[in-house]
């Protein structure tokens, strides 16, 4: 995936994960011949919680088994990496009242 990138600084297709930041962003990728920054990357473990919820709801929706609010709410946060407490609070008790599998529930 690295390859089709070059960077637009300096046309370099060289680059370098760097995962030790200090800040709100998990890593970043850096130019490794002018050590501009290209791109930030997902923390792993909210892609695989988000990977996971958006299974279950595409089975949810598959199965046909949501009422008219559930439907909506369900809709609204499929797309979503990030869920506030009260969403996630909300999707859960979807999961356990139509016995979804319930995904990793997010810490903190
Ligand atoms: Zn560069």
């Amino acid at each position: 995936m690295e390859n089709c990138n070059t960077c637009k600084y300096c046309g370099s297709v060289e680059f370098v994960e760097k995962t030790d930041l200090i800040g709100m962003h998990w890593g970043e990728v850096i130019c490794a011949k002018c050590d501009r920054h290209i791109r930030w990357l997902p923390d792993p473990s909210v892609t695989r919680k988000f990977e996971e919820r958006s299974q279950t709801i595409d089975e949810a929706l598959n199965a046909g088994i949501l009422s008219g609010w559930e439907l909506m709410f369900i809709r609204n946060i499929r797309e979503r990496r990030y869920l506030t407490h009260k969403q996630q609070e909300k999707f859960d008790q979807i999961c356990v009242k139509h016995a979804l599998k319930i995904p990793a529930i997010a810490s903190g």
